[in-house]
């Protein structure tokens, strides 16, 4: 079996590792916080000294940190995955970030001869602890259907749509469309708490027609219940937003619905509650609506 590195090991990536683990695969680990290295090391893994370090001993990296400036830091900087690899290595990122830093950081790892595919994944914490995430995935066929009995331990699908940088430019839209979902059942359960309608009741009435989703069937009980505990955190979906914004200059694509949400998510934030989960969206239309 393949010897996987995984460097990243918060909310997500523990998750993760722990269900490669699972599947038998020998795993390398790396994190900036010792805590989160001891906890997958008692599950089986072993600790690494650096990025370097995990890339020497590894077939495959799996990167799952924040954003674009951190995968850079670790893949291309002093003791990156980069400055460790062999030709051949593949690096997997399954971080969500910009897709032209992607295709930044896969023209320097292919200068390594190193392969990087971006596989961000969709589904939260809960399906990261199920290993039934979707992956969006970018880059070459071959080196794709190489990794993916690795992936699917980690999600229900692995779906390959295009060149490197197609998997992150596939979580924009995944990233516009559960913001926009969030906001407007926020704003129809404020709409029908200030008309005297009991919430819990419109959500048991409308979760199974037309207007119920996955991303209402997730976030609604938790605000309910006012559990804004991540989960995944407003600061995350700003960042993700602020990349849809980057892109659609690029790409001249209209995105109104997304700028509004992002100011509201931006007015959290000012607030001090971007690290509640993005289900506390609700609490602007409550300011707001002075309930
Ligand atoms: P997190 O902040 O919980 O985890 C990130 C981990 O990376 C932390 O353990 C941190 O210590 C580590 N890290 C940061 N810089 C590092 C460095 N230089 N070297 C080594 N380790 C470093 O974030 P998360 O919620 O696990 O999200 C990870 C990625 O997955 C993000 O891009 C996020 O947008 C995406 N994502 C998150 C969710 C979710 O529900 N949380 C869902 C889908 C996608």
């Amino acid at each position: 079996m393949q010897t996987i590195g995984f460097i990243g090991l918060g909310i997500m990536g523990k998750p993760m590792a722990a269900n490669l683990l699972g599947a038998g695969y020998p795993l390398i680990v790396y994190d900036i916080v010792p805590e989160a290295v001891a906890e997958t090391v008692a599950k089986g893994a072993k600790a690494a000294k650096s990025p370097a370090d995990v890339a020497r001993q590894v077939d495959i990296v799996v990167t799952m940190l924040p954003n674009s400036p951190q995968v850079k830091t670790v893949v291309c900087g002093e003791d990156g995955v980069l400055s460790g690899a062999k030709a051949g290595l593949i690096l997997v990122d399954m971080s969500s970030i910009a897709p032209l830093a992607a295709q930044e950081i896969a023209r320097e790892a292919g200068k390594k001869g190193v392969v990087m595919l971006d596989c961000p994944v969709s589904g939260g914490q809960p399906k990261a602890v199920d290993g039934t995430l979707s992956i969006m995935a970018g880059g070459p066929e071959e080196v794709f259907e190489q990794v993916k009995p690795m992936l699917l331990c980690m999600g229900a699908s692995a779906v390959l749509v295009g060149d490197v940088g197609s998997g992150n430019m596939t979580k924009l839209a995944n990233q516009i469309i559960v913001a926009g979902n969030i906001a407007a059942m926020s704003e129809a359960m404020v709409l029908a708490s200030k008309a005297g309608i009991d919430a819990e009741k419109v959500f048991e009435a409308i979760r199974g027609g037309l207007a119920g989703s996955t991303v209402l069937d997730a976030k609604m009980p938790l605000i309910l219940q006012r559990n804004f505990n991540p989960g995944f955190r407003i600061d995350l979906h700003v960042k993700d937003l602020g990349n849809v914004v980057e892109t659609a200059q690029e790409v001249e694509a209209p995105i109104p619905l997304t700028q509004e949400v992002l100011e509201m998510m931006k007015h959290l934030q000012a607030e001090g509650k971007g690290g509640q989960d993005h289900g506390g969206l609700v609490q602007y239309y409550e300011e707001k609506a002075g309930v």
